[in-house]
């Protein structure tokens, strides 16, 4: 699949928050998840899976009552997932985060704006030095997802988060990845 890129607003490259750095690919640029973390501190980035090319975000995941890792991309915007079973995902799933070194919840009250999604929880990672966090819809399939960082104004956090590399609903799903 193709990275595609969405433009970074000029004003956001001056306030970039730690944990996320732009990245360029074929002469174009992408906003990259660089560290992020559980609410106890345990940096979610793995070497172990990369994904196009950079480590990716890993992750506990509870789907319809079953757990396991899922390793998410750690391109912004983008929601390339591999999991290491097989959720079964009907329309409306909702899936629960988890640490996976500390088994915390990740989850939080979170209105997604999307419209057709009536989700209220999200998922929250964490950006270094409690800069602020990303915050992932709770429904899988939904593409909302949202940076919250209250040192950069709230318009720009807005535009980025409404970066979406592959639009709604392209998730690649591959089973039996350890
Ligand atoms: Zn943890
Ligand atoms: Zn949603």
């Amino acid at each position: 699949m193709e990275l595609i890129s969405n433009k970074i607003p000029d004003e956001f490259r001056t306030v970039i928050p730690r944990g996320l750095r732009l990245v360029h690919k074929n002469d174009q640029e992408f906003l990259l998840v660089e560290s992020i973390f559980c609410p106890r501190g345990h940096n979610l980035l793995v070497d172990s899976v990369h994904i196009h090319g950079e480590p990716s975000i890993k992750l506990e995941l509870m789907i319809n009552g079953q757990k396991g890792l899922a390793f998410i991309d750690a391109f912004w915007g983008s929601h390339v997932k591999l999991f290491s079973f097989l959720p079964e995902c009907g329309e409306g799933t909702m899936l629960e985060g988890f640490c996976p070194y500390c088994h915390c919840s990740l989850m939080e009250e979170y209105s997604c704006h999307r419209e057709g999604c009536d989700s209220h929880t999200g998922m929250a990672l964490q950006l270094p030095s409690s800069t602020g966090k990303v915050i992932v819809c709770a429904r899988l399939g939904c593409p909302a997802h949202i940076l919250d960082v209250s040192a950069i104004p709230h318009e720009l956090t807005e535009s980025i988060s409404g970066i979406n590399f592959f639009g709604a609903g392209t998730e690649d799903l591959f089973g039996g990845l350890e």
